[in-house]
């Protein structure tokens, strides 16, 4: 491998994959990408209805939060994908761009080139659209999104149900306005999955100016004085240094960009010295606006054996709503899932068929944070979110659950409905929801906002998502979200590295 680049790009995940793609289409630039996880071939990557099987595999860097408070003492399991494709090579496929305020709200706290209408080119070009091409919509580009799969009859009843409480059919949750409850796009082509590497990254490995290693865990980033130069990597327990001409970007996620740019020397100083790293840049915000997705849920047996159709996937349906019509965007989202999804899966029961009907708190004022264990780049950072801090996130979750009960009680599910096994045993009155959420919530696997970008003290990249302070060292990936999107976060993370992508080539 030559030992000079002009980029050197950290991960291979959501973000990373659309940045070598986007910066080698130049064939001036040399790229290299070094990934810590190994090639995308196990099957459950690519199958669909497998997605289970990935968790605690060996594409998962399994992370585990501190005991959180708030979910009465319980550690949380946070998997990461550790393969070509990052996370998005492990994740439950859904396609949610956010809610336009969100972007809104990014340039309104100063980031210029980020509001909804600056944004919007970015999400078409991504897209190959199954509906094609439309205002809201793009055709063509590298990632092929499902809009709609073949509906079983419980899928159906949930749909109806979700009406019959009061939700609006909304049938592209996507196209502007989020509320009410519809189908839930997929990144799914032919009953495979659409990771980036599957779709930024595969279709480009030949090009002669892009190198590719997996396998290659990055312990550090190198500078001659204030300018990055280039990472320290293990591979095979060999450890190399490459050089970065142009710049060195971090693409290892809200978790591990962090550890990276801490193990560097750029962070809290008093933390760093706690670990005995020398301090090269004094930034307070590393690691910190730590933000979540936590999800409660009701379930229920599923009765009458229904078949499941040819191409149906297990989850196909979300919603929107806001608990006060007051709020510039929706609080809450809700998926219906046609089976059991109980606390990762892992509390399902073993035997029978259930739906869960589970609701989202989109807006947390909870913020947690990501620090060092230790100065060994092979231990896990302390991951501690903080979840349900703020008494505010545990009153609106808990009027979620309400409402996934009222839909998991309406008369458009009689035919199915068997008993009700969450929450458990006889729920009274709100205290006994309350409790329901801090025994049972679980992370949606959204973390974001760890290297926010802004231009406060908290900060830790600018808007055209350099790190502060230094030079030739950007963050590309969830951790530069200021304030967490409404929805999942794999849409939004690769058109954060598209709009990155121009900005780097100079298109922007
Ligand atoms: C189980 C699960 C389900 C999810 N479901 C959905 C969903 O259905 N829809 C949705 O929109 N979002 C979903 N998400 C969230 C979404 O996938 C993430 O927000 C998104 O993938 C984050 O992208 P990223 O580029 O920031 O990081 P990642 O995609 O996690 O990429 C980081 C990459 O960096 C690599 N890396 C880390 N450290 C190093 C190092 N030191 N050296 C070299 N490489 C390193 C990692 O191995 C990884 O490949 C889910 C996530 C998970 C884990």
């Amino acid at each position: 491998m030559a030992n000079t680049y002009d980029y050197v790009i950290v991960g291979a995940g959501s973000a990373g994959c659309v940045l070598v793609n986007r910066l080698s289409a130049d064939e001036d630039t040399d790229v290299l990408l070094l990934e810590a996880g190994k090639p995308d071939e196990k099957d459950e990557i690519h199958v669909p209805t497998l997605f289970p099987g990935l968790m605690q595999s060996d594409v998962d860097w399994e992370y585990w939060t501190v005991p959180q408070e708030g979910l009465n003492g319980r550690e949380e399991y946070w998997p990461r994908g550790k393969t070509l494709g990052g996370s998005s090579a492990i994740n439950a496929m859904m396609y949610v761009r956010g809610n336009p305020h969100d972007y809104d709200r990014w340039a309104e706290l100063g980031n210029e080139g980020w509001s909804w209408d600056e944004m919007r080119p970015y999400f078409k070009r991504m897209e190959d659209f199954e509906g094609g091409e439309s205002e809201y919509h793009g055709e063509g580009g590298p990632l092929w999104v499902e809009q709609e799969h073949p509906y079983g009859d419980v899928t159906n009843a949930l749909i109806d149900a979700a009406v019959e409480v009061g939700f609006d059919r909304n049938e592209n949750i996507n196209a502007g306005q989020q509320e009410g409850m519809g189908p839930l796009p997929l990144t799914v082509r032919d009953g495979t999955r659409e990771s980036t590497a599957v779709s930024y990254l595969h279709p480009v490995l030949d090009r002669e100016n892009l190198a590719a290693q997996t396998g290659a865990h990055v312990t550090q980033i190198e500078f001659e004085g204030d300018t990055a130069t280039g990472v320290t990597y293990v591979q095979d327990g060999s450890t190399d240094t490459v050089d970065a001409d142009q710049e060195v970007i971090l693409s290892a996620g809200s978790i591990d960009s962090v550890q990276l740019l801490l193990l560097s020397g750029i962070g809290p100083a008093d933390e760093l010295e706690e670990h005995g790293i020398d301090v090269k840049n004094d930034l307070p915000g590393v690691g910190k606006n730590l933000q979540d997705h936590l999800v409660a849920s009701a379930a229920y047996e599923l009765h009458g054996d229904p078949e499941i159709q040819q191409g149906e996937v297990l989850c196909q349906v979300t919603g929107f709503e806001r608990t006060d019509p007051d709020l510039p965007a929706p609080d809450l989202q809700y998926f219906l899932a046609r089976v059991y999804f109980m606390r990762h899966g892992f509390d399902n029961p073993e035997e029978g068929a259930g739906m869960t009907p589970s609701a989202t708190l989109l807006h947390p004022e909870s913020r947690g944070e990501i620090t060092l264990a230790s100065a060994d780049p092979f231990d896990d950072p302390v991951i501690d979110p903080n979840y349900l801090a703020h008494e505010a996130d545990l009153d609106t979750l808990v009027e979620g659950v309400k409402r996934t009960r009222q839909i998991g009680h309406a008369d458009a599910l009689e035919e199915y409905r068997g008993d009700e096994i969450w929450p458990e045993g006889d729920v009274e009155n709100d205290a006994d929801l309350r409790e329901h959420v801090r025994e049972t919530a679980q992370t949606i696997y959204h973390p974001v906002g760890t290297c926010k970008m802004g231009d406060d003290e908290m900060a830790v990249v600018d808007d055209e998502l350099r790190v502060h302070g230094m030079n030739d060292l950007r963050v590309v990936d969830a951790s530069v979200m200021p304030e967490i999107t409404s929805g999942n976060t794999n849409a939004p993370t690769i058109a954060i590295a598209e709009r990155a992508a121009d900005i780097i080539r100079g298109l922007d």
